[in-house]
């Protein structure tokens, strides 16, 4: 009956079933949540204010294509993003940069040390924090240490359970210290959100008569490998199968679990009209959880109400909370390259996803793949 069954109505299954079906396939999106989108999931609360259930999605991309894709399905509200962290109890911008140099540091240190940046690095260059702690430059090694303390080590601690130099250096580089006084935290060239939210835009692509799908449903319920061979409802399934779940998962933890990071995301509807002094404000050093978002700063509402989301990260535990992050240590990398290799000898599986791929992958990269291998299939 079907060409294509999908595991995951997240974005990665949806772009996937949009763009398989307009070419004729008749797809099943078996999705194992009460909901689509996965974890870009949004909803309006009581007090009628556009919350991100699995935490804060801004969407941000260089490329025109997948911008173009997506405007296919929704409006945007043009939002640039603003973060700021606190820092001895002032929320000062981030990424840190010039600005930030001149609200933390007297005007003389601040004056040496922008001197000391400029003339070693190109202004507009973006630094990550560990390349700037291999200076050998006096100032930049004392503002390096500053920055690295103050900012990254214990946001790191508390966001992964390990030190910044116990994870892939790609990690803190997503946040680097910039040689320049743009406080965006992003510096792409397209930065908005979906104006009616991201599950409106992934019902949009999902709305097609080609597809079909069935919410409340663990694939593990219905479908299971054997041999070489996928069977779905008790038969052996001939067409393509995209997994955008996770891979140990997929196949029966045979050789161990895969390690992911989870977060407790706890929300708070407060009497105020305003709660914070940016959409999103981390909390590098204090508290237990790492940054707090309020929702009406990104998508502005009339209501004398505010609704806030603390994320307090903690380990993952299957069947108890959400795998929100793989983890990007080496032992965890070569943990999945186990699965991948075993992936191999289905010929008509396609794993696809953060979860699936075990990436640290944006929207618009898992749009980008998800394309990508569209294309390859039709
Ligand atoms: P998912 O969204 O995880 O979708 C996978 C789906 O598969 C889920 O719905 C899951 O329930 C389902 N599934 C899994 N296993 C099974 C199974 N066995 N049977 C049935 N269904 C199954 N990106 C940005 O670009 N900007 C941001 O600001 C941003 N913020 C983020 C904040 C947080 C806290 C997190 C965790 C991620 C953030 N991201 C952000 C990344 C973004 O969420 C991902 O890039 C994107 O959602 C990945 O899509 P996906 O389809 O691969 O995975
Ligand atoms: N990071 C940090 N302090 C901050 C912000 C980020 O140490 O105030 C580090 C931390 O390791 C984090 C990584 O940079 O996990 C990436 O941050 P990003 O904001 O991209 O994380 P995400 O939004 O994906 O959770």
């Amino acid at each position: 009956m079907f060409d294509v069954v999908i595991i995951g109505a997240g974005l990665a299954g949806s772009v996937l079933a949009e763009r398989l079906a307009k070419s004729g396939k008749k797809i099943l999106v078996i999705e194992r949540r009460k909901h689509i989108a996965g974890n870009c999931y949004d909803e309006l609360d009581l007090s009628g204010i556009l919350i991100h259930k699995y935490g804060p999605h801004l969407f941000h991309t260089d490329d025109a294509k997948i911008w173009e894709y997506l405007s296919q399905f929704t409006e945007w509200t043009l939002y640039r993003h603003r973060v700021k962290a606190v820092v001895d109890g002032k929320p000062v911008p981030l990424p840190f940069n010039l600005n930030t140099l001149r609200e933390v540091f007297p005007p003389s240190l601040a004056d040496k040390l922008e001197a000391a940046l400029l003339s070693n690095f190109e202004y507009g260059k973006r630094v990550p924090i560990l390349e700037l702690r291999k200076s050998t430059d006096a100032d930049l090694k004392f503002l390096a240490d500053y920055v690295y303390e103050k900012i990254f080590l214990h946001y790191t601690e508390k966001q992964w359970g390990l030190p910044p130099d116990k994870i892939s250096e790609a990690v803190t580089a997503r946040v680097p210290i910039l040689i320049g006084r743009d406080d965006g935290y992003f510096s792409d060239r397209f930065q908005a959100v979906p104006k009616f939210g991201y599950t409106k835009l992934v019902e949009n692509m999902l709305d097609h008569k080609n597809i079909k799908l069935l919410l409340n449903t663990d694939s593990r319920e219905v479908m299971e490998l054997s041999g070489e061979y996928v069977r779905l409802f008790r038969k052996r399934f001939k067409g393509r199968l995209i997994y955008t779940g996770q891979l140990d998962e997929l196949f029966d933890k045979k050789f161990g679990e895969l390690p992911y990071r989870s977060m407790d995301m706890k929300f708070e509807t407060l009497d105020a009209e305003k709660f914070q002094a940016a959409p999103v404000v981390n909390y590098p050093n204090a508290y237990d959880f790492t940054r707090i978002t309020e929702f009406k700063q990104i998508h502005p509402t009339h209501s004398t109400r505010t609704t806030i989301l603390k994320e307090y990260p903690q380990a993952y535990v299957a069947g108890m909370n959400e795998p929100y992050y793989p983890l990007f240590t080496d032992e965890a990398r070569a943990a999945y390259e186990k699965y991948s290799a075993e992936l191999a000898a289905f010929k008509n599986v396609t794993a696809v996803g953060r979860l699936a791929e075990y990436r640290y992958y944006d929207m618009d990269d898992v749009i980008k793949r998800a394309l990508e291998v569209a294309a390859a299939l039709v």
